[in-house]
């Protein structure tokens, strides 16, 4: 039931082709996470899914049904946004049981007969069936807010608002959770802890999630897989790892972790590659592209030569002078200048190491298979 396919989805509005022909396949229990920056197209996609927007061609297939033509409300994904949107005038309980008690009443009949009692608005009127009381309970227990059942929705914390939102829609046992920019109006540390609050939820549940952001740490942290997506395009899928190791453009290399994005002319020597970027001729076994490339290093892959001695037993040696260095705790940040271009390096700092100072001229290495020629 809770799996997710997205067929050549495209969809306009008016003159703005927001989706070009989005293809993702997203497995039942898998939380995967759309990635990119503003404007991209991660919402739209996200309200596709939920039933909010209808495409202009394409599919969604939520399990093995098309839902194209099939509204919202039945479409059983529950939403999370930014905004929380919970209703202010009700306390945690009744925010929580609001939708479990309006299906309860349907299925009863008695919103059809107009009966509704009181039973609606709060629990101050009357007495919620146990089904229902048992189950809010055990959701807000889930989401550590037991104790809190009784306090109106203004006297929360932001962190304890987007876990009401989350108990929420988790009480409806939607096939599909879909999150957009959940965590956003948190602050730094309170995003890492609702990052671990949502993933250990999720993962106890085994519910397909969909999640979008335009952090790629939050990504990489909580996602099994990212789509990442640019100008209504999907650029690459795959897991954190992959796209960190494997970025199939500079934009993906850009975009998911640091990178120094360099330009590079790529030719084959004697069956081996190198490629020369601003007169350093570099190895690479990570590609055969000859000509015009692009080259990516990541900054924890360049090491700097200590002994001056060892230079000629690299493959690979790029001389620069440092222009900065930034203390980050566990690591030092150098920024190198060689030729015209320049390189940031991570480097491993432990207590009593010394720092090289701007103006020092320090030479690097770096692996033949961490040179990504793209
Ligand atoms: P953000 O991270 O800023 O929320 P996003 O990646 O979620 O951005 P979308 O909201 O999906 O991007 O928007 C994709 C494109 O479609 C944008 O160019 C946006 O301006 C446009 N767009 C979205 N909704 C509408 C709408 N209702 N009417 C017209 N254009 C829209």
């Amino acid at each position: 039931m809770g799996s997710v396919e997205i067929k050549n989805l495209t969809k306009k509005f008016g003159e703005t082709l927001a989706l070009k022909n989005v293809n993702i396949n997203i497995e039942e229990g898998e939380f995967f996470a759309l990635l990119g920056p503003s404007g991209c197209g991660k919402t739209t996609t996200m309200r596709c899914i939920a039933g909010f927007e209808d495409p202009t061609d394409g599919e969604i297939i939520l399990g093995d049904q098309v839902v194209n033509d099939i509204p919202a409300n039945m479409r059983n994904c529950g939403m999370v946004f930014q905004s929380y949107a919970l209703f202010p005038h009700l306390n945690v309980f009744d925010n929580v049981a609001y939708s479990l008690n309006i299906k309860d009443l349907k299925e009863g009949g008695f919103l059809n007969k107009g009966k509704v009692y009181g039973r609606m608005l709060s629990n101050k009127l009357f007495s919620y069936p146990n089904h229902i009381k048992d189950k809010v309970n055990e959701i807000l227990e889930y989401v550590e807010l037991d104790h809190l059942s009784q306090r109106m929705i203004g006297e929360l914390s932001g962190g304890q608002q987007q876990r009401v939102a989350l108990a929420r829609s988790l009480v409806m046992e939607p096939s599909i959770l879909l999150m957009d920019e959940p965590l956003s109006n948190l602050d730094q540390k309170l995003r890492h802890t609702m990052r671990n609050t949502i993933r250990r939820i999720q993962q106890d549940l085994g519910i397909t999630t969909i999640f979008v952001t335009h952090d790629q740490e939050e990504a990489m942290s909580m996602a099994d897989r990212i789509a990442v997506m640019d100008q209504g395009e999907v650029m690459q899928v795959g897991t954190p790892t992959d796209l960190y190791s494997n970025p199939s453009t500079p934009f993906i290399a850009d975009f998911v972790g640091t990178s120094n994005l360099l330009k590079g002319k790529a030719e084959s020597i004697n069956n081996e590659m190198f490629v020369n970027v601003d007169g350093n001729q570099l190895k690479s076994t990570y590609s055969n592209s000859t000509g015009e490339v692009d080259v990516v290093i990541r900054p924890e892959h360049l090491t700097i030569i200590n002994d001056e001695k060892d230079a000629g037993s690299f493959d690979n040696v790029i001389e620069g002078e440092v222009l900065f260095s930034t203390y980050l705790g566990s690591i030092v940040r150098y920024d190198v200048k060689a030729g015209n271009e320049n390189y940031l390096v991570d480097t491993t700092y432990n207590s009593g190491d010394s720092i090289y100072q701007p103006g020092t001229t320090l030479k690097l290495t770096v692996e033949p298979e961490r040179v990504l020629i793209l």
